[in-house]
């Protein structure tokens, strides 16, 4: 069965008091700075750890058991193999988006989607967390989504009108999905960072940031805060990665980006994140309008598929295409 795959990611030790060395005082300071589960320990660096007030050594101690209890350390190519085999896809339940990303969206991956205001960005994310709650056989999951909402556009009401597509009974497919609003940057970075024990308890396989960079964009403005901004979400984006790698899960974050009136050829687009985000994120997707509900999607990065782009549709029914099997 599939769960016996995913049980790789699950940490032999219970509780963080059953890691050798953690007692109830050392317990109780790392889950004060977010750290609850053992998973999220085995990710963790050196610095982290110690910012609980727990020295170099204990800290490098405890990390090193948690991985030790998960066999993130290092592997033989042969052993590669099998951690690789890991990743999972999710299907986006549109055909040819699927089809672009050969297959779905990676666990243990950020994947990108970006582009200017109301091309889709949102609607892919809501469908998503519906797609991730349907049965490995058809392209699921069979786990929750956590929705991190930075702009408030999270519809519940779209939820359930997308849901009967999939065969989910709306209020039960609800259910499985953990919400929040983050007010400011620094509240996105904490809820994400307190996500940990949310993430284990709900079974959550796909954490979604929407958007990730838009307070980041709004408070930290003009060239002289562009290091710090890119400093905060550089940690950010780290963040997500571990508990994305940790899980099994899919990370999915997306990006407003403004089309440069100026270049008029390719009507290219700079993205907010700069470069952190190029380099963090491993599979960016760019979104642009096309005729009245078409939209089309292009590859722009991936470490192993080729370019190219297909068009989709948003419709009542949810994020479209021809090529669709739900
Ligand atoms: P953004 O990229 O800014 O996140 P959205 O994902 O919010 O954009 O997409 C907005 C688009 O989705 C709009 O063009 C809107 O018409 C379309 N849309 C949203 N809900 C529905 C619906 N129920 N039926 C049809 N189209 C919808
Ligand atoms: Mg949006």
């Amino acid at each position: 069965m599939a769960s016996e795959r995913m049980d790789y990611y699950r940490a032999k030790y219970k509780t963080l008091e059953d890691l050798p060395g953690v007692g109830p005082a050392t317990a109780s300071k790392l889950r004060q700075i977010g750290f609850k589960t053992v998973e999220s320990l085995a990710t963790a660096a050196v610095q982290e750890v110690t910012a609980a007030g727990i020295g170099e050594a204990t800290a490098a101690k405890i990390i090193e058991a948690a991985r030790k209890s998960m066999a993130i350390t290092f592997v033989r190519g042969d052993e590669l193999i099998k951690l690789r085999s890991n990743v999972r896809r999710l299907t986006t339940g549109c055909g040819a988006l699927d089809k672009l990303l050969a297959g779905g969206i990676e666990t243990q991956s950020i994947t990108e989607f970006y582009g200017e205001f109301g091309t889709g960005k949102s609607q892919i994310c809501q469908q998503l967390c519906l797609t991730v709650q349907l049965p490995p056989e058809k392209g699921g999951l069979d786990g929750g989504a956590l929705y991190i909402d930075t702009e408030n556009t999270f519809r519940t009401d779209r939820i359930m009108q997308i849901a009967p597509r999939f065969g989910l009974d709306p209020k039960e497919a609800l259910k499985r999905i953990i919400y929040a609003e983050a007010y400011t940057s620094s509240h996105q970075m904490i809820l994400l960072e307190n996500a940990d024990e949310v993430i284990k308890e709900n079974n959550i396989r796909l954490i979604i940031i929407d958007s990730l960079t838009s307070h980041f964009r709004s408070e930290y403005l003009g060239r002289e805060m562009l290091a710090a901004r890119q400093q905060m979400l550089n940690k950010h984006l780290h963040k997500l990665i571990r508990l994305a790698r940790a899980f099994n899960a899919c990370a999915v974050v997306t990006n407003q980006v403004m089309a440069q009136p100026d270049v008029f050829f390719a009507k290219m687009v700079a993205p907010v994140g700069g470069h952190i985000l190029g380099h963090m994120s491993h599979t960016r997707i760019f979104l642009r309008k096309g005729r009245g509900e078409t939209r089309i999607a292009r590859l722009t990065v991936s470490p192993f598929l080729p370019e190219g782009e297909v068009p989709i549709r948003i419709t009542e029914r949810g994020v479209e295409s021809d090529e669709d099997v739900m």
